[in-house]
């Protein structure tokens, strides 16, 4: 028998389509099997602020198709100091919350690595971001909603860019990791994705000058990380004009539309499966893991590996967009 009666959940960090659907999968996962459901208002700032409900199953009727949070999510910099830390501790206690549930990226993620460490606190994660940064799992929930909505996106911008036979530089999201720019890319038939992964490995856009956006095309679409590795699409835009004038570019940059909508249904159905699977996990006995999905199976990561780990960029997405791209 788990020692475990009462459950809290949260989203932190950047939002992400499907944390909705999360959220009620955790909930209703939890009263399924008689547990009580605390909600926890803007992730981490909320255990400071006390910003806590009781969650029935009502609270998460018609949620699974909105995008964004219905937690609404926040940057907390005074969980990242033990005084935060603490303060977080203490309501917990006081609301009788006894294992936590966490949705969100990397940040989260340590920040629950440490809380449960000092605390010896009973935490579950679950990926939730756009970006797909995080070892261990094949998805996060959101990549593939932000993924179909850079897709129409940049269809759109195909239409004008061969009209006008214009050389495009488009910015997705993607501090340091180029999981959108590479798979947007080969969704959309962009040329190339410059992306962190191999930066500096080589000047990904002397190489693409040098292979041609040119002679048999009469537009030239580039999806660019938005990285302060990869220097970001304006900066990008800007050489190109200086050293080949010849060509006429244009920028777009996606920003915030990338965030939000309806999440697609494998969003929806993968926040389902771990919402689940993270009461499972609890009831279990499991402890400072992240749900992750590996060849379709449901599998525990322990925060350090999913956390500490660079998620490798696979080598055949880019070979692929290379060959296609000629
Ligand atoms: P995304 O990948 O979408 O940006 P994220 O979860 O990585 O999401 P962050 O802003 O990096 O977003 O982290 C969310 C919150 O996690 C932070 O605001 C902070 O409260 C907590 N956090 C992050 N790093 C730490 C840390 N080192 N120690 C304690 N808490 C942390």
């Amino acid at each position: 028998m788990s020692s475990i009666k009462c459950v809290g959940i949260l989203t932190s960090g950047g939002d992400a389509p499907g944390m909705n659907a999360a959220v009620r999968a955790v909930t209703r996962a939890a009263i399924y099997n008689g547990l009580e459901v605390k909600a926890i208002y803007r992730g981490y700032k909320g255990l400071i602020t006390d910003e806590i409900e009781n969650f029935r199953t009502q609270n998460v009727s018609n949620i699974i198709q909105q995008g964004g949070t219905i937690l609404k999510t926040a940057r907390c910099k005074e969980f990242m100091t033990p005084e935060g830390r603490q303060l977080a501790y203490e309501t917990l206690k006081k609301h009788g919350i006894d294992a936590l549930i966490c949705i969100g990226g990397d940040g989260t993620l340590t920040g629950a690595r440490i809380f449960a460490s000092e605390f010896d606190f009973p935490i579950v994660g679950i990926p939730g971001t756009i970006d797909n940064d995080l070892f261990g799992t094949d998805n996060t929930i959101g990549y593939d909603t932000a993924l179909n909505t850079i897709m129409d996106a940049v269809d759109k911008i195909r239409d004008t860019a061969t009209s006008h036979e214009r050389l495009f530089f488009i910015e997705v999201m993607g501090r340091d990791a180029g999981f959108l720019a590479l798979n947007g890319a080969i969704a959309t038939g962009a040329e190339a994705a410059i992306i962190p992964e191999i930066a500096t490995e080589n000047d990904q856009l002397t190489e693409l000058i040098r292979n041609g956006f040119r002679k048999s095309k009469n537009s030239s679409i580039v999806l660019v990380a938005e990285s302060p590795i990869t220097g970001g699409a304006m900066a990008l835009a800007d050489r190109v004009k200086n050293e080949y004038p010849q060509y006429d570019v244009r920028v777009t940059i996606l920003g915030h539309i990338q965030r939000g909508g309806s999440p697609s249904a494998i969003d929806r159905i993968l926040a389902s499966r771990m919402g689940a699977a993270s009461i499972d996990a609890l009831l279990e006995g499991q402890r400072n893991v992240m749900i992750g999905i590996q060849n379709d199976e449901l599998v525990y990561v322990p925060f350090n590996k999913a956390i500490k780990n660079d998620k490798p960029i696979n080598r055949e997405l880019l070979n692929t967009l290379r060959i296609l791209s000629i």
